[in-house]
């Protein structure tokens, strides 16, 4: 079986240092890598698009990044659909835009992730490739894209291995896709992605006037019960939830009890 091309990247490594998109931008802009890309504009593009998701409430909050690229989501996403023939998806899943065929054709309203930008001064729609004219040539000697290789954190993965290989790694890593349509073969995973899609209850719990560190707190609702020890800062967190009702008890004594209800909940403190 032929290998393909997948990106992976942790949301809990990333913290929004724009690197990527900075090694996206070097890489193509003033570049003129034909046939694979056109020059990509200084200004307005974003092939690599770092988005940002706050949660939380009071001061108990946290922030996440989702670097998003074009996830190459093969033969049957609605960029290819639209294109006539001007996107397609080559043997390794990268998903292409044909410079000559796509000459003119605004396709940016055909990507739901919002992964496609037009280049006004070559009439051309453009997007992340993988970087495809490197991955192409053996003189490259990193081997993976650009922005792969400019991520200090270590967020950014990128593997060339089987499909049947790397399903497993996205059961053995707990990788997910990012909003994956019907029939879409997305050729980028994330991992700790509930940072983004899910949410958390979090409180304090204290013992007399200082707060209680060590103490087992459990979660019990919407199919789910986990137990946590607090931090020194008689704090709990519970994350990853999906909405519905949740019991948090310590010591026999219930601490509080919270909805979700699209967005993570701080439960306040609690005095056993
Ligand atoms: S992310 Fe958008 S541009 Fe990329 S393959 Fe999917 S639908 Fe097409
Ligand atoms: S793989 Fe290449 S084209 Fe795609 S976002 Fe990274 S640097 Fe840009």
């Amino acid at each position: 079986m032929a290998t393909e091309r997948y990106m992976v990247m942790d949301v809990a490594l990333c913290h929004d240092c724009n690197n990527c998109f900075m090694a996206c931008t070097d890489e193509h802009a003033d570049n003129d890598w034909a046939p694979y890309q056109a020059p990509m504009p200084w200004h307005g593009h974003r092939w690599m698009d770092i988005l940002r998701h706050e949660r939380g409430e009071n001061d108990r909050i946290d922030v996440a990044f989702l670097a998003k690229p074009c996830f190459q989501c093969g033969d049957s996403a609605p960029c290819a659909k639209a294109a006539g023939g001007a996107v397609k998806t080559r043997g390794d899943g990268i998903v292409e835009i044909y410079l000559d065929a796509a000459k003119g054709k605004d396709l940016t309203k055909d990507c739901p992730y919002g992964s496609i930008w037009w280049n006004e001064e070559a009439q051309l729609p453009q997007k992340c490739d993988f970087c495809a004219h490197l991955l192409d040539n053996p003189s490259w000697e990193h081997g993976v894209p650009r922005c792969v290789h400019s991520c200090p954190t270590g967020a950014l993965k990128f593997y060339t291995e089987e499909p049947a290989a790397f399903a497993k790694r996205v059961e053995a890593e707990g990788l997910s896709a990012y909003k994956p349509m019907d029939g879409a073969t997305p050729h980028v995973w994330y991992k700790n992605l509930h940072r983004f899609t899910k949410n958390f209850v979090t409180g304090g719990v204290l013992r007399g006037y200082d707060w209680a560190e060590g103490v087992e707190v459990t979660l019990e609702g919407a199919g789910v019960k986990q137990t946590q020890k607090t931090t020194a800062f008689g704090e709990y967190k519970f994350d990853g939830l999906e909405d519905g009702d949740y019991t948090l008890t310590a010591e026999g004594k219930t601490l509080a009890t919270v909805s979700l209800k699209g967005a993570s909940v701080d439960a306040g403190d609690a005095t056993l």
